[in-house]
């Protein structure tokens, strides 16, 4: 199961039976008609580069607690994408970005190997240089690294993805 699943309806309380709908099989109310559809998560993640550097935060809580990966979160019912990646900068790390370009869309792979919904993966850079990064939130630490000090600790294959190709265009960037 990839979402924890409705058993009762959350208006009438009547148990959910399975009904074919839009050519899916899904929990549905006998009675008010409610139906439970799976609807996919957005995640916002942010590719913050500074100066030959990239900002990465040690995760605070699971997946992946203790290991590196690049700041975002969860998008809320009312924001857009963008606006969810500003909030989680200013949650998790006390930092201001101006975000530049999608990078790149990967599925949300957490607690199950089913996808849960997709994570957009944003560049962005500080928007005052050198501003002191706040690990706060579900963060526990907060640094920019360069390609010869990047963690080999990583929270996802996603992020070890993003930062070989990250390290990739540094070095042609030098050459
Ligand atoms: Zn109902």
């Amino acid at each position: 199961m990839s979402q924890p699943d409705y058993v009762f309806c959350p208006y009438c309380g009547v148990q959910l039976e399975p009904h074919t709908i839009l050519h899916q099989v899904r929990p549905g109310c006998p009675r008010c008609g409610f139906v439970h559809f799976h609807n996919p998560k957005v995640a916002v993640v942010g590719q913050i580069e500074q100066d030959g550097r990239i900002l990465l935060v040690r995760r605070g809580i699971n997946p992946g607690k203790g290991l590196w990966a690049m700041p975002g979160g969860y998008m809320d019912a009312g924001e857009l994408p963008e606006d969810a990646l500003r909030r989680e900068l200013s949650e998790e790390v006390g930092l201001e970005v101006s975000i530049s370009e999608l990078v790149q869309i990967y599925p949300l792979v957490s607690r199950s190997p089913v996808s849960q919904g997709i994570v957009l993966v944003y560049r962005a850079s500080p928007l005052v240089p050198d501003a002191p990064l706040i690990a706060q939130d579900d963060v526990e630490e907060a640094h920019w690294f360069t390609p010869a000090t990047l963690p080999v600790d990583l929270a996802f294959a996603s992020t070890r993805e993003l930062l070989d190709r990250w390290v990739a265009r540094q070095n042609t960037k030098v050459s």
